[in-house]
C-alpha cells in the first residue's frame, strides 16, 4: 500500500475543489491521506490520514442507516433504489418521477431521508451526532458550523431541490428545517482514520467493531452496501464499480470510503475532484489498491 500511495501522490494534481462551497475552495489541494482497517482492526494509515476534512455526502450513508433503522422498509415508499445516471444535485428527474428521488445518495434523496429524521427524532442534530459517536466510540466527532454556514449562504440549488420536493409532497416538515439539518449533516468533519473506523460496521454486517453495537440489521447492511455499489458515485457509479470493484461513497470534500464486506474498510482523502465531483486521486488510489492486491469483491 505504501508504494501505491507514493505513486499516486506523485501524479500531477488534476481537477478542481468543490468551488461552489466557499469554505471547501480554500483547502490545500495537495492533501492526501489514506487509512485502511480490517474488521479485526489491523490497520495502516499513510500521509495526511490524521487531518480532519469535511465528509460531505459520505454522511448520507449514516443518515440513511439511522432512518432505515427507525422506519424500516417504509423508507423505500419515499425514495428509490436505482442509479440516477445524473449529477448529485440534479433537478431533472424529480418532476417526471413525481417527487420520488431515484436513490438516497443524490441530494434530493438525502433530503427526503433528512425529512424522515426530522419527523422521527425530537432533537435530530444531537441524536444523529450521538449515533455517529456511539458507533465508533469517538465522542470528538462533530459538525463544522463554518462549513455548514458557508454552504447555507450559497446553497441555491439545494434550496430549490428541497422546495421542489415539498411541492411534490415528499417533504413533511418545512424546507428550512430539513435544509438546516441537511447542511449540518454534510458538514461533519473527521480524519481518514476516524472515517474508516466509523464505517467499519458496514464491513461487519451492520455491527460496530469497536463496541458490538448492532447499528443496522444484517439485511439492512447488505442493502446499504448494494446501494453504495450502484449509486454511491452518482453518474460515475458504474465507473467506480468497474475500476475499483467495491461498494463506496464519495463526498465533495474529496473523501471516499470503500467497503469490502466481511473484510475491511478503506478511506482516502484528496480534495481535487473530477468532473463528476469525485476525488481524482482517491479513485486512482483505490483502483490501484484493489487491482494490485486483488482485494475487490469481483
Ligand atoms: N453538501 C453537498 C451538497 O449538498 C454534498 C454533495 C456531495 O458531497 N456530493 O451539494
Amino acid at each position: 500500500m505504501t508504494s501505491i500511495y507514493t505513486e499516486v501522490k506523485a501524479l500531477p494534481t488534476q481537477g478542481k475543489r468543490a468551488l461552489y462551497i466557499p469554505e471547501l475552495a480554500t483547502v490545500n489541494p495537495e492533501k492526501f491521506g489514506v487509512f485502511i482497517s480490517s474488521i479485526d482492526e489491523r490497520s495502516l494509515g499513510l500521509g495526511d490520514y490524521q487531518e480532519k476534512f469535511s465528509i460531505q455526502s459520505i454522511a448520507k450513508v449514516l443518515s440513511l442507516c439511522l432512518a432505515y433503522s427507525l422506519v424500516g422498509e417504509k423508507i423505500w415508499d419515499r425514495v428509490g433504489v436505482e442509479p440516477s445516471g445524473t449529477a448529485f444535485n440534479s433537478l431533472l428527474q424529480l418532476e417526471a418521477d413525481n417527487g420520488i428521488p431515484r436513490n438516497p445518495f443524490i441530494n434530493a434523496g438525502a433530503m427526503v431521508v433528512a425529512d424522515v429524521l426530522v419527523s422521527e427524532l425530537d432533537r435530530p442534530k444531537e441524536e444523529f451526532l450521538e449515533m455517529v459517536r456511539k458507533i465508533s466510540n469517538n465522542p470528538t466527532l462533530n459538525y463544522s458550523s463554518t462549513i455548514a454556514q458557508s454552504e447555507k449562504e450559497v446553497g441555491y440549488r439545494n434550496i430549490a431541490l428541497c422546495h421542489f420536493l415539498k411541492s411534490l409532497n415528499n417533504i413533511d416538515n418545512t424546507p428550512d428545517e430539513v435544509l438546516d439539518f441537511y447542511f449540518d449533516l454534510c458538514s461533519i468533519e473527521m480524519t481518514c482514520e476516524e472515517l474508516t473506523n466509523l464505517m467499519l460496521f458496514l464491513a461487519n454486517n451492520g455491527k460496530s467493531v469497536q463496541n458490538e453495537h448492532q447499528v443496522i440489521s444484517v439485511t439492512q447492511s447488505k442493502r446499504i452496501n448494494a446501494l453504495m455499489q450502484t449509486c454511491g458515485f452518482y453518474d460515475e457509479s458504474g465507473e467506480f464499480a468497474f475500476r475499483v470493484g467495491l461498494p463506496g461513497k464519495s463526498g465533495v470534500g474529496g473523501g471516499i470510503i470503500a467497503i469490502y464486506p466481511n473484510k475491511y474498510a478503506v478511506s482516502v482523502w484528496s480534495p481535487m475532484l473530477n468532473e463528476k465531483g469525485n476525488s481524482h486521486k482517491g479513485m486512482e488510489f483505490l483502483e490501484r489498491l484493489t487491482t494490485q492486491t486483488q482485494l475487490s469483491i469481483f
